[in-house]
């Protein structure tokens, strides 16, 4: 078992890829803490990845934009599990709207969500990662290339790749490794609602749509000792989209 004895967050963990991530570092051995905002899918998720193996699972209902939030979901980690060793930094959410309809509570609404909730963990994780440990970033495709309508997420996505690079930096010293992530099409609810693919603006082929599971994949392996001369790497993970002209 990969990821026996190691102590597990999830943010985000209730559906889609979160969900996967956290069933896969839960059969690896991990315990984990299913990281939400609504609690009620979020203890149906915590039972789905105790019956996939985890060895303990435990929920904590956490606004990831929420400091005070995430405080609490790192304490509850220390207290149930004893110590903190990954943390992957999955739950977000996108708008759509053109550039310039854009408020600025809007844009601070995507940027709290997807870029600082990483922010808040990692300096939590710097502060419990008493063994060191791995930080997992989930970006997108879209920190790299976009599309017209989500101004706000793709700068959140990009920049969340440079907040990476700076907590890979400074974490080595503590023996912490931080990596990202970019998903391309994968098939969850996110994708499906979204109204560019709905409209046909961003057109997907059929085998350009990847599973959570195989972002599972990618999160076990940068959380685990496998990864452990990785570190401030950016991993697309898109069936090779990106890489077509
Ligand atoms: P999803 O099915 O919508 O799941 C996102 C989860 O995050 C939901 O459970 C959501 O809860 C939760 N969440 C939203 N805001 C939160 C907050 N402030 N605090 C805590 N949890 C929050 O989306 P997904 O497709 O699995 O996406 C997961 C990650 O992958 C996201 O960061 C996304 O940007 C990235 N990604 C997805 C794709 C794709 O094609 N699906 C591609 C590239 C990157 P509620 O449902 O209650 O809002």
């Amino acid at each position: 078992m990969r990821l026996a004895d190691k102590s597990a967050i999830v943010t985000g963990a209730a559906s889609g890829i979160g969900l996967a991530i956290a069933t896969r570092l839960g059969a690896e051995g991990a315990r984990v803490i299913i990281a939400d905002l609504d609690g009620g899918s979020a203890q149906a998720a915590a039972q789905a990845v105790r019956k996939a193996g985890a060895p303990d699972t435990a929920v904590s209902v956490c606004d990831v934009s929420d400091e005070i939030a995430v405080g609490q979901c790192c304490q509850l980690a220390l207290a149930r599990f004893g110590r903190l060793d990954i943390v992957v930094n999955n739950a977000g959410l996108i708008m759509f709207k053109p550039i310039e309809a854009f408020t600025s509570a809007d844009w601070l609404k995507v940027l709290s969500v997807d870029l600082l909730g990483a922010v808040h963990f990692t300096r939590e994780a710097f502060a419990h990662m008493t063994h060191g440990g791995s930080i997992v970033n989930i970006s997108s495709v879209h920190a790299l290339e976009t599309t017209p309508h989500v101004a706000p997420y793709a700068a959140a996505k990009a920049a969340l790749l440079s907040l990476t690079r700076s907590t890979a930096i400074e974490g080595r010293a503590r023996g912490i490794r931080a990596n990202a992530i970019l998903p391309g099409a994968i098939d969850t609810p996110m994708l499906w609602e979204n109204p560019n693919i709905k409209s046909g603006v961003e057109s997907i082929s059929p085998e350009d749509v990847g599973k959570p599971e195989q972002i599972a994949a990618a999160a076990a392996f940068l959380a685990s000792d496998d990864a452990a001369f990785v570190n401030g790497a950016a991993l697309n993970v898109d069936g090779g989209r990106l890489a077509r002209l």
